[in-house]
């Protein structure tokens, strides 16, 4: 019996199987039947033989005239060889698979239809493979709703490759649906949901997607499978989420004068109502038996880290440890230094000067070598270190806690159940450290459920009061040379009223030019503009009447301390500096109140997301911020449009909606869901928000009722199988 798990070389035969598995690595049954169409095409009227036209597709109605069997030249199989005539004219059909089968159906005398594209080979027309169907017995007539029928009938298109042209993996689905045996009890979508939702099921939507009668039955197939999609991933991590939070973690209790508490009393400025009602939120959860899985997400400069940082301090005060993981080591440093800088005395507990109820903060790096190394892990070892800040390295690579009670991963789409995995031995007994997953930028909600949902979703929707609008302006300097001069002076102009100004470019430039940073559009014809070309030209230029000071990410950290210090002092200081001149290394962490302009040249070379993080780095004072995007991209183009959009807006809530519709689907969804299993053949989280939507109610519905997922023996499997699939991934990058 032929089910989704046969093998295609028990159902089609080792060398079609291996055709197909050379070409889009399919094994299974299933996994040939979810090779779904791109579009269908329609075969159309019919066409006299006298009018058929090289490259056009035509269908004929003809009678067999003859058929022969010829062997391949240098091959060991033969081809079919037909001529079909309407008594007058005559066209040849050939077919190169399945010969003697065709064969065996095309006997002379007998009337069919055949539908293809014409093509020409030695001077006479031809059909290759035609669609067919046999419709009348020799001597008949055929009857004419049969010519319509099969005239409106929609021929599936598939996505081809140069071994598989598309009518051969049609032949192939075809035979293997031929031989399917579904029963409905093998349907991943329980019946009741199926009602619910008017969903077709699985066996009728397999037939409808790959043989269709019309358009509606196409996406009565269609609507099932995406909803089938977004189902069985919501399934899967809504099993995952509630699995994790029967596992035990230990139970980190607010006190009320601890460094928590202290470190409250120290900051300089009021939280926000959401940075309250989120650290509420947190502390209520950390305080359970059970692990968090937290994301928060909220727009550049909506105060994160503060929030983090206190669930953090909290876990100390609780006698746990916590530890922020960054993707990068700059980052890693970066929140290494605020982080410190924030606490003050209270993260240099047991040094000259700090506080006794505080702790210590310690970084690792792989950059961290030596006898330091050996101590920064000891202070973890033995818990001194309240707060580590690092990269992933520093779950994955066996370093030891003391009891690490919360974990803080500062990033988007990298954070899976594999390092979750890799926590496990990092709290003493079976216990688990708490999770919380901070997004660099905002995502939308169906992208949120997709990609992280296995976590609790929270986000901080206001800015932190006193920052100030920032205007945004494109300046097309190819066209209107004039704006870009204006934009200088208004930077000198800046700078006589005290503040300071960034000038961001794509490029180090330099001995090693060959050093492109984070750029999304690599299309263009000359190299993208570079700082080290760029700063001198505007300090004896344009900027000649201010300092410039230059900053990228080959300078040495004491290099690019000292310059961040000069331009933080500003123009007000004896050695300060006024401009900065960088790539985007300041994109993220840079924190200077007083810059109230950038202008970013090149702009169309920077993704949405990038462009907003930049120019998150304005505005963060009392004075406005002006921002120039500088570019030279042609009219019309999608960079205009896409530089034009941002522009316009600096909520980062739609700006990540709009970076999503540029981007590739592939793209949105990272890594985290790669799986071949779990793989999203069609849905697309951003246009089909409903059904995302409506997969996670039913889905939360199935879980409630059953978490272990027995009463629903199919989708049990199916959830199996992609956890297996994702843990044999995890083994073998191990
Ligand atoms: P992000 O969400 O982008 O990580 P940060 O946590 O880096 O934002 O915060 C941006 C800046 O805002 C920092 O300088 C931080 O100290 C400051 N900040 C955070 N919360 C507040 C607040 N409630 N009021 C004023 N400034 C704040
Ligand atoms: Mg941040």
């Amino acid at each position: 019996m032929v089910n989704l798990n046969s093998s295609l070389v028990d159902v089609l035969g080792g060398r079609s199987a291996k055709t197909l598995s050379t070409a889009f690595d399919y094994e299974t049954v299933e996994d040939l039947l979810r090779h779904y169409p791109r579009r269908y095409a329609k075969r159309g009227e019919l066409t006299d033989l006298a009018s058929l036209k090289i490259g056009e597709h035509a269908t004929v109605l003809a009678e067999i005239a003859s058929s022969k069997e010829a062997l391949m030249k240098g091959r060991r199989t033969s081809r079919l060889e037909v001529v079909v005539t309407d008594g007058q004219r005559t066209i040849d059909l050939a077919f190169f698979a399945m010969s003697s089968m065709h064969k065996k159906r095309l006997i002379p005398g007998i009337q069919g239809l055949f539908a293809g594209k014409v093509q020409e080979y030695r001077g006479r027309k031809q059909l290759i493979h035609p669609e067919y169907v046999l419709t009348a017995q020799a001597g008949e007539e055929t009857d004419p709703d049969v010519i319509e029928m099969f005239a409106k009938a929609l021929i599936p298109v598939y996505p081809a490759t140069s071994s598989i042209p598309s009518w051969r993996t049609h032949k192939a689905i075809k035979f293997v649906m031929s031989q399917l045996d579904l029963k409905d009890e093998d349907d991943i979508i329980p019946e009741s949901i199926r009602q619910d939702l008017e969903l077709i099921t699985f066996k009728q939507a397999i037939t409808w997607i790959h043989e269709p009668e019309n358009l509606s039955q196409v996406s009565a197939a269609l609507k099932r499978l995406k909803f089938e999609e977004a189902f069985l991933l919501q399934t899967v991590l809504l099993q995952r989420r509630a699995k994790e939070s029967l596992l035990p973690a230990t139970s980190r209790k607010q006190i009320s004068n601890g460094i928590m508490s202290e470190f409250d009393k120290s900051l300089p400025f009021e939280l926000t109502s959401g940075q309250k009602e989120i650290g509420e939120q947190l502390f209520a959860e950390i305080a359970m038996t059970h692990p968090m899985h937290r994301l928060l997400q909220g727009d550049v400069g909506s105060g994160k880290t503060i929030v983090a940082l206190r669930a953090m301090l909290a876990t100390v005060d609780a006698q746990g440890q916590a530890a922020l993981l960054a993707p990068t080591e700059v980052l890693a440093v970066q929140h290494f230094k605020t982080i410190k800088k924030l606490m003050a005395n209270l993260a240099t507990k047991g040094e000259l000067g700090g506080s006794e109820i505080g702790t210590r903060v310690e970084l690792l790096t792989g950059s961290i070598t030596g006898s330091n190394r050996t101590n920064v892990l000891a202070a973890i070892k033995s818990g001194e270190a309240g707060i580590v800040v690092g990269t992933h390295a520093l779950i994955q690579e066996g370093v030891k806690f003391h009891d690490l009670g919360l974990v803080v991963v500062d990033e988007q789409h990298r954070f899976g159940v594999e390092q979750r995995a890799a926590l496990a031995d990092k709290s003493p007994g079976d216990k688990k450290p708490h999770v919380l997953v901070m997004t660099a930028t905002p995502i939308p909600r169906t992208v949120a459920m997709t990609v992280f949902g296995d976590l609790d979703i929270c986000s901080l929707t206001e800015l932190p009061k006193g920052r100030s609008p920032i205007t945004t302006h494109v300046v097309y300097s190819n066209e209107k040379p004039t704006h870009l001069e204006r934009a200088w002076q208004r930077a000198v102009e800046e700078v006589k009223k005290g503040h300071q100004v960034y000038i961001v470019a794509p490029r180090i430039g330099g001995a090693s030019a060959e050093d492109d940073i984070n750029l999304e559009n690599e299309d263009e014809k000359r190299p993208p503009l570079a700082v080290l070309e760029i700063a001198p030209m505007l300090a004896s230029g344009p900027l000649k009447d201010v300092r410039v000071g230059v900053l990228h990410g080959r300078m040495s950290s004491e290099e690019k301390d000292d310059i961040m210090q000069r331009f933080n002092a500003g123009p007000s200081a004896k050695k300060g500096i006024d401009v900065l001149v960088s790539t985007t290394v300041i994109e993220v962490g840079v924190d200077v109140p007083n810059a109230t302009m950038m202008i970013i040249l090149d702009s169309d070379r920077f993704g949405v997301s990038q462009l907003h993080q930049l120019r998150g780095r304005i505005g963060r004072g009392s004075q406005p911020g002006i921002c120039i995007f500088v570019s030279e991209a042609p009219n019309d183009s999608p960079s205009r449009e896409r530089l034009e959009a941002v522009s316009a807006t600096t909520d980062g809530f739609e700006l990540a909606q709009l970076d999503l519709e540029i981007r590739r689907e592939g793209n949105v969804l990272g890594s985290r869901q790669s799986g071949k299993k779990s793989s999203l053949r069609l849905l697309q989280v951003v246009k089909d928000i409903d059904i995302v939507e409506l997969a996670r109610d039913a889905c939360r519905k199935v879980i409630e009722e059953d978490v272990t997922l027995a009463k629903f023996p199919a989708l049990q499997n199916a959830v199996m199988e992609i956890e297996k699939e994702a843990e044999t991934a995890f083994l073998e990058k191990n």
